[in-house]
């Protein structure tokens, strides 16, 4: 694997060859990460991973602070995975040039785009820059993140030429969803994701028809929120091809995004 921290030597790397499977990241790799990595490396000739916590993207400071950051053990996990380049750009090799200010439409202000401000606007603005410097064939991106796939693949798969792959959410043990910040978690914090992800996970086995859906989803927030004392933004059952309100006829998945002590976790199911 060789390492890359400057767009000259990306550049040089790179040049000559069409056809990367690029996984972007912000470091604290697990084995989400890794699954995105395999199916690269299953597809494509050659696999580029990109490291970098982009601060555009937090719309707060201090979490961008407290992001867990482990550079030394993702290189060790990247190196044994037989990549064949690990890109650490500096903020100014993103953010140096003269960025394109990506705008959401009004449908598409929705769950993290609403709860979040200008976060997908910072996601769009970094992922554009790193598409247009690596022109890869195929981005792989996790399912956990299912908005922020839909919007990637709305806003620039077109504008790059390039495949957009989802890669299914990987779980621990506990059906908890793979995630750095769960680096972030106290024990007692992780063992309520594990009540609160398996709750919801039979929540959608359950609800099966429509009768009275909001009612059912009204119950099962405040239940949550009273027994657990995390602050749920939302918890809405959306359509998979064009994350519209659903009311369960079409294929859908339940979206979910709460705080547990100021650590902000999503997951869908
Ligand atoms: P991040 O480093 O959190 O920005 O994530 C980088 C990529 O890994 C994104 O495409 C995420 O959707 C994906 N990812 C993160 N967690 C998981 C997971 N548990 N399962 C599958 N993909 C994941």
């Amino acid at each position: 694997m060789k390492i890359i921290n400057n767009i000259f030597d990306l550049n040089k790397a790179i040049k000559n060859f069409k056809g990367f499977g690029f996984v972007p990241t912000m470091g604290g790799i697990h084995e989400g990460h890794i699954s995105l990595i395999k199916n690269s490396k299953k597809t494509c000739k050659k696999t580029i991973v990109s490291l970098f916590v982009n601060p555009k993207q937090f719309n707060d400071k201090k979490d961008f602070n407290k992001y867990p950051r482990n550079l030394n053990n993702d290189i060790k996990i990247l190196n044994k995975l037989k990549i064949n380049y690990l890109f650490i750009p500096s903020v100014k090799d993103v953010y140096g040039v003269k960025n394109i200010i990506f705008r959401l439409n009004r449908d598409d202000k929705i769950l993290c785009a609403k709860y979040r401000r200008g976060h997908f606007e910072g996601v769009l603005n970094v992922m554009n820059r790193l598409l247009s410097l690596i022109k890869a064939k195929k981005v792989f991106m996790g399912e956990k993140d299912f908005q922020q796939l839909f919007l990637i693949r709305k806003y620039l798969s077109k504008k790059h030429s390039v495949k957009i792959i989802n890669c299914k959410t990987i779980r621990d043990k506990n059906n908890v969803a793979l995630s750095t910040r769960n680096n972030l978690l106290k024990k007692n914090e992780y063992k309520k994701v594990v009540l609160i992800s398996n709750l919801l996970i039979n929540f959608k086995k359950k609800v099966i028809n429509k009768k009275n859906l909001s009612i059912k989803i009204n119950q099962i927030i405040n239940k949550i929120e009273s027994l657990y004392k995390v602050k749920i933004d939302y918890l809405e059952f959306r359509s998979e091809k064009d994350l519209k309100l659903n009311n369960l006829k079409k294929k859908n998945r339940l979206f979910v995004a709460y705080s547990i002590n100021k650590i902000r976790l999503i997951d869908n199911f």
